[in-house]
């Protein structure tokens, strides 16, 4: 165990990161070292939808974060810890395993919170804290598709090691949606371009292009089906064990037309405010860096207005690298008409 509670604050780069990932597991050490660089924070920071929510859910709620003390899980360049410190909390401890926590440092001091906030360099699983029990633990954890590359594990360990009864965790309720949407011509360019690779068959790509779930920007017109919400975690209660599951769903029709995929999305709330917030990042919402995530069916559905898509999202941590996903969606289409009857089942993996 990494004891950092008693490394000097002030004195920035204790030690390397690349030391402290000595023994961690290659897909860790990737991991980390990729919230190193500043870009990918500059990124989540310029995600107003984001960021806009989760200073929201703390400016509002002085009266919450008063005297507390405050446990920000995977703290970054420390934002959420500085808007808890001015929320009036009486202490943050901010963690982080990656080296932009000696920037995180440097901002919390040059705004004058330096006194407010202890920022310890490890992991979350690892670090000893300087308060035994925490009030309330806020965290953004989330990845796409929700789960990938997230540590929403980690902030199950905070929460179980560290929140004191009755203690508040902001967010507090995640919920997965699914759709399917008409995409023909992104379909064709993607998948079928391995059909015909300058006149060879190239159909042992398509397997992989196939189970390669696309993280990207779906236009509103493009949802055949209404949405449905398939899964919802409340942080408070759910387990690790939770995070491998298999829920059904059924996709409504709203107009006549082909369903090439299905996508997926999430929303999330901050319930236990006094005016709960949430925020979507569906295709109907504003941009938020984790878009959508598209899984192109093998099939192509002929579907009325009216039918409906039925099937199971199953999601399971990979055994070797529990950070990638083993995702499969069956699905099962009737239709009195059966030349457009189908029903099948795809693998993906998102590594
Ligand atoms: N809270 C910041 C950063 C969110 S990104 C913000 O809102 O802008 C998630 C951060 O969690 C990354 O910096 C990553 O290094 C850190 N992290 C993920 N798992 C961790 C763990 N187990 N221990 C410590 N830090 C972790």
């Amino acid at each position: 165990m990494m004891d950092v509670s008693e490394t000097p604050q002030a004195a920035g780069g204790i030690s390397s990161s690349a030391d402290r990932m000595v023994g961690m597991e290659h897909a860790e050490v990737r991991y980390f070292t990729s919230y190193d660089h500043h870009g990918i924070h500059e990124e989540m920071l310029k995600d107003d939808v984001r960021t806009r929510s989760y200073r929201d859910s703390i400016y509002q709620n002085r009266h919450i974060f008063k005297d507390k003390v405050v446990l920000d899980v995977g703290c970054g360049t420390g934002i959420l810890s500085m808007f808890a410190a001015r929320a009036g909390a009486k202490h943050v401890i901010g963690v982080d395993m990656s080296s932009i926590i000696e920037k995180a440092r440097e901002i919390v001091a040059v705004n004058g919170l330096a006194d407010k906030i202890t920022l310890l360099q490890g992991k979350m699983e690892e670090v000893v804290l300087p308060f035994p029990k925490v009030d309330i633990i806020i965290s953004e954890w989330m990845g796409y598709f929700l789960l990938y590359e997230s540590m929403l594990d980690t902030v199950l360990y905070a929460r179980d090691t560290y929140l004191v009864p009755g203690g508040k965790i902001f967010p507090d309720k995640a919920t997965m949606y699914v759709a399917g949407i008409e995409d023909g011509e992104y379909k064709d360019d993607k998948i079928g371009f391995w059909d015909n690779v300058y006149g060879f068959d190239y159909s042992p790509m398509k397997e992989i292009a196939l189970t390669e779930p696309l993280v990207d920007t779906v236009e509103m017109k493009a949802l055949v089906t209404d949405p449905c919400a398939v899964i919802t975690l409340d942080l408070n209660t759910v387990t690790s064990a939770d995070l491998a599951f298999r829920v059904p769903y059924s996709l409504l029709a709203r107009r006549n037309d082909f369903v090439h995929a299905l996508i997926a999305w999430f929303d999330i709330e901050f319930s236990e405010c006094h005016k709960p917030i949430r925020f979507s990042t569906g295709p109907h919402a504003k941009y938020t860096h984790w878009k959508q995530t598209v899984f192109y069916l093998p099939d192509v559905l002929t579907v009325e207005e009216g039918e409906s898509v039925s099937g199971y999202l199953e999601n399971r941590p990979n055994d070797k690298n529990k950070r990638d996903l083993d995702i499969t969606f069956t699905y099962n289409f009737e239709t009195p008409d059966p030349t457009r009857s189908a029903q099948g089942s795809c693998f993906y993996r998102m590594c």
